[in-house]
């Protein structure tokens, strides 16, 4: 409705056109959206996703709180606009491709730019959990390429 109120505003030329026309502010409450389970086909293990926003019309990145429990990692991947994690919890690994391993610790901030391929997980003995704030470029986040083995990731 507020909108189209300002809409026709500035159709009808009642304020300058300079004027900004703010929305509400919006609360999305914990627990209004269920939580997800990494699906089979992009993911190795137990893995959890509790979407926290996506992108709008004024933003170009949805955020995600990502859990992994011990042994549980994503497939390679890419982020045609990078991804940024903040770890909150426990102990993972991030590794890019041709790189090592890397643990991450809670309060740890990884940023991986666009069309690097890496992943993402907990380690062998400790679960992980992360925010991911992923930017998104025509409508996509992502483009999942193959499993992490297990050689690869206990290597
Ligand atoms: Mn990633």
């Amino acid at each position: 409705m507020m909108k189209l109120l300002a809409t026709t505003a500035i159709l009808f030329g009642i304020f300058a056109t300079t004027q900004a026309f703010a929305e509400s502010t919006e609360i999305f409450p914990a627990g209004s959206r269920p939580t997800a389970k990494g699906p089979e086909a992009n993911f190795t293990g137990s893995v959890m996703i509790d979407m926290l926003y996506m992108n709008n019309e004024h933003t170009t990145n949805s955020g995600g709180l990502v859990t992994f429990e011990p042994g549980a990692r994503s497939a390679w991947h890419t982020h045609p606009a990078g991804q940024v994690l903040i770890v909150t919890s426990g102990s993972g690994w991030v590794q890019e491709e041709g790189g090592q391993k890397r643990q991450i610790l809670s309060g740890d901030v990884v940023w991986t730019p666009p069309g690097v391929k890496h992943w993402h997980g907990a380690t062998d003995k400790n679960g992980v959990s992360h925010i991911a704030v992923s930017n998104v470029k025509d409508d996509k986040a992502v483009d999942w390429m193959e499993k992490v083995t297990d050689e690869q990731y206990l290597d």
